[in-house]
């Protein structure tokens, strides 16, 4: 009896057992989902519902040909040979905009074959950051301070298989659903035929093929046809080594947090160690992605679900939690656990969770993709003060907006930076200023309607900074202030991104006790859109290592997982102001630092606010450069946001301006500083430079005034001028032939009456060239002025930078330059010889393309 039994039941699962396709279906039935069956679609652009592996494929790379902040890199081959390819989102350089190595975040998706909600999100991820990578914001900034690198598709011959039978797989009751449509590891040893059974049940678990915990638990199996089969030794599989090679793309110090992005059950699977600086900071991210995403209208909550430390199962999370001691995470996508049901669905089985309905995954792909840039926004650091600046309303002297101090922590060649302070002169009390404080990330958000607001699902700190200020016991309140979210060329603007940099304004009190040596100090306490506080002290800088933030210091100057408010920051206060001296810029001339002789700035002041800035210097091997630029000026500030460099021109009769282009170069500001007597009773005013190059890097340089030019303003004494100066003086500024624009000559008729040329062009190659002539002899006949330069030099061998050398410079005479010009029709002539062979001699028209300020003393009339 017992032993029929047993044959009945024996016969009764070997007939079960027999393997059959079975579709999943709309309608009700065995693999019944209550929805329609995805099919992909080859198309590469995002739609509601799933793209095939080569419409996601032709997407991913159409993005790195059109982004150049997108690049493809093929990372290793997939057991079938195909290649699998990683991209990097960032801009070329490896540093933030503040010279600091930047942080990497790390992605991978579609490990396992049928969860196609994770290659859509890999994908959106790309997408998100492609349409905003100008955007002045978040994503800018990700793309330009971090390096996220993205492994759309891990096992591609996989993702392949499930799509070639996308509504088809081989079932058994007793096994259930297995490959085809349900396939979940790679295709070692299977063929891509779903009807041909002896090898449906193959291939590795690729997400069971990974150190340190490989073959150590009762998760993975030992047997080729298991689900979870852990593969014939550790990494044994290439797309395992392909992702450890994604992860080789950066250096390893960058590496800040791994994501395996999986589906379903609505979870963070985070690993757990027994580092617990690194556990709770992973439970603080994991918490902000979360906080983020529920917040969405469809109200998705993901819920942390931590290992134990010490054990594992060989899942690629594990791998990067341990190797890098970073955040590491298996994200399974939603569903939840209700699998189907979630949208209605049957839920007939349970793997029905693994098949999103098409109309979810346009939703899942967005707004999983935009939770990702809080992650990642919080695993780029903490935030940091970068300048200061502080600037008087109004004062005695009657210049306004005169910038008194300007603060910046530059970075030094040891990794550390120093706090640079230009003090250009003390607080008075009773003035009114204002305090721009600048910070090195975006660390604010605006709703719709502009106004600052709370990052989505984060809060639980203040939208405004609190930023105490001191004079000994004394606190001055009611102080309020703005965020700034503009970027023009004046002093109210933000650093690289919107809402980077906030200004408040504060008056120091009559009645504060006043001692000689009476200073303000300033602490600032602020917390970044996820909340994260300042690091306390930015002389060391923050970088991860050990599973925390390194050098972030709280207010007792300890580091700290949570940072602190920064106080670094001190300005002399004075009594009166009544010895001060207005500082304003200078008038129109050359400008040189007496370091770097042999290189030089000339602006002309067109206007009471915008100035033509010309920048004589030389690149890296020692040639000429020129670079030239409109920009703004006030009180003592020039601000120069966008330095451009030509190219394209030649020397001589071969020149088309169609030809020429221009790109970017940096920035520049210069602060005039308070004038000092040189002992003779003349004020000797100079003024500080910095430049920014595109990339932040930073050169500071100071210089004084070469040239003055004849009747410039501002100018203190205006003599009634001759004939001849007045009108020679109103052919001082930029000439240029209309058929030649992109060269041209400024041309500076001095107090003394000879006159300087600077002609920037091109040499006979297509190198940028200039040509200088500072003893000019000027001739008045009725309405022509004449010049005549007989001594051009070409220069070269100064170095551009830090590295600069005035002993290197070699000057070369070049030879004779002639200009003849009207007065009353700005135009002219001129004509040139060369000394130096192939340059010989040409002759053009001329029209004055600007003219400087110039005293209304000065006229052609005369
Ligand atoms: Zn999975």
């Amino acid at each position: 009896m017992k032993k029929i039994l047993i044959l009945i039941i024996m016969s009764f699962i070997s007939h079960i057992n027999a393997q059959s396709i079975v579709p999943w279906t709309e309608q009700n039935g065995t693999l019944g989902l209550g929805y329609p069956v995805p099919i992909p679609v080859d198309t590469p652009e995002a739609f509601d519902g799933f793209r095939t592996y080569d419409g996601l494929f032709s997407k991913h790379q159409s993005l790195a040909f059109t982004n150049d902040y997108i690049t493809g890199h093929i990372v290793g081959q997939t057991r079938n040979n195909r290649d699998i390819w990683a991209y990097i989102l960032s801009d070329e350089d490896n540093t933030t905009k503040y010279g600091i190595k930047e942080g990497a975040m790390l992605i991978n998706g579609n490990i396992h074959a049928r969860e196609w909600q994770t290659p859509e999100v890999m994908t959106g991820i790309m997408e998100l950051l492609d349409a905003n990578s100008a955007d002045l914001s978040l994503h800018q900034y990700l793309l330009e301070n971090t390096s996220i690198v993205v492994i759309p598709v891990n096992n591609v011959d996989g993702l392949l298989q499930t799509q070639r039978y996308p509504e088809q797989n081989v079932f058994t009751t007793s096994i259930g659903v297995r490959d085809g449509r349900m396939r979940r590891k790679n295709m070692l040893d299977v063929d891509e035929n779903l009807s041909t059974f002896d090898d449906y049940l193959l291939g590795v678990d690729l997400n069971r093929n990974n150190n340190p915990y490989w073959a150590s638990s009762n998760s993975s199996s030992f047997s080729p046809q298991s689900i979870v089969y852990h593969g014939p030794s550790s990494q044994s599989e290439p797309e395992t080594q392909a992702r450890i090679t994604a992860a080789h793309l950066v250096d390893d110090d960058q590496i800040r947090i791994y994501t395996d992005v999986h589906s379903y059950s609505k979870v963070h699977f985070s690993v757990r160690t027994d580092n617990s600086a690194r556990t709770t900071l992973m439970h603080n991210l994991l918490q902000d992605f979360s906080n983020h995403h529920v917040a969405f209208p469809a109200n998705k909550y993901y819920q942390d679900s931590p290992s134990g430390p010490g054990s594992g199962i060989g899942s690629t999370d594990e791998y990067f939690a341990l190797t890098y001691e970073v955040p590491s995470w298996t994200l399974e996508v939603e569903p939840g656990g209700g699998a189907g049901t979630e949208y209605g669905g049957f839920g007939n089985d349970g793997h029905d969770g693994f098949i999103l309905p098409e109309s979810h995954i346009k939703r899942v792909r967005e707004q999983l993709s935009q939770t990702f840039m809080v992650a990642w926004y919080e695993q780029s650091g903490p935030p940091s003060i970068t300048n200061l600046k502080i600037v008087e309303n109004e004062s005695t002297t009657g210049v306004k907006d005169t910038l008194i101090d300007d603060l910046s922590w530059d970075i030094q060649g040891d990794g550390s930076r120093v706090l640079y302070h230009n003090e250009v002169r003390s607080l008075i009390i009773g003035n009114t200023y204002r305090l721009i404080i600048g910070f090195d990330k975006p660390m604010r958000v605006r709703n719709e309607q502009g106004a600052i607001a709370h990052l989505q699902g984060q809060g639980g700190y203040d939208l405004d900074p609190n930023v105490t200020l001191s004079i000994g016991n004394d606190v001055i309140n009611g102080v309020s202030g703005s965020w700034v979210n503009e970027k023009n060329e004046s002093i109210i603007s933000y650093n690289y991104y919107k809402d980077d940099t906030y200004v408040l304004e504060f008056t120091i009190p009559e009645n504060i006790t006043f001692d000689d040596n009476v200073s303000l100090s300033i602490s600032i306490d602020v917390a970044d859109m996820v909340g994260q506080k300042l690091d306390a002290n930015p002389a060391t800088v923050v970088t991860w290592a050990n599973g925390q933030w390194q050098n972030y210091e709280n207010d007792s100057g300890e580091n700290s997982l949570l940072g602190g408010s920064d106080n670094s920051y001190l300005f002399t206060v004075k009594a009166s102001d009544e010895n001060d001296l207005p500082i304003t810029v200078l008038a129109t001339g050359l400008y040189f630092d007496p370091t770097r002789s042999g290189e030089g700035f000339s602006y002309e002041l067109l206007s009471e606010s915008k100035i033509w800035l010309q920048w004589f210097t030389y690149d890296n091997s020692g040639k000429q450069r020129w670079y030239s630029a409109l920009g703004s000026y006030k009180a003592n500030t020039i601000y120069i946001e966008n330095l451009s460099q030509g190219s394209g021109g030649i020397f001589g009769n071969q020149f088309d301006s169609e030809n020429i282009s221009y790109s970017d170069f940096g920035s520049l500001e210069i602060i005039f500083t308070s004038p000092v007597d040189d002992g003779n009773g003349n004020l000797v005013y100079s003024a500080k430079a910095l430049f920014k190059d595109v990339n932040g890097k930073k050169l500071r340089t100071e210089f004084k005034q070469i040239t003055r030019v004849l009747g410039a303003l501002p100018s203190i004494i205006i003599p009634p001028p001759s004939v001849t100066e007045s009108k020679s003086a109103l052919i001082s500024g930029s000439w240029y032939n209309q058929n030649r624009s992109g060269e041209g000559y400024i041309i500076e008729v001095l107090v003394d009456n000879t006159a300087v040329v600077l002609w920037y062009t091109y040499d006979l190659d297509g190198n940028l060239m200039w040509l200088l002539d500072s003893g000019g002899t000027v001739t008045v006949d009725g309405d022509k002025i004449n010049l005549d330069f007989d001594s051009l030099v070409v220069t070269e061998g100064g170095v551009f930078g830090a590295a600069f050398n005035a002993d290197d410079v070699n000057r070369t005479p070049w030879g004779e330059l002639h200009f003849s010009l009207s007065c009353s029709k700005k135009t002219g002539t001129l004509n040139y010889t060369s000394s130096i062979n192939g340059f010989g001699s040409g002759e053009y028209s001329i029209v004055q393309l600007t003219h400087p300020l110039i005293d209304s003393s000065y006229n052609c009339d005369q």
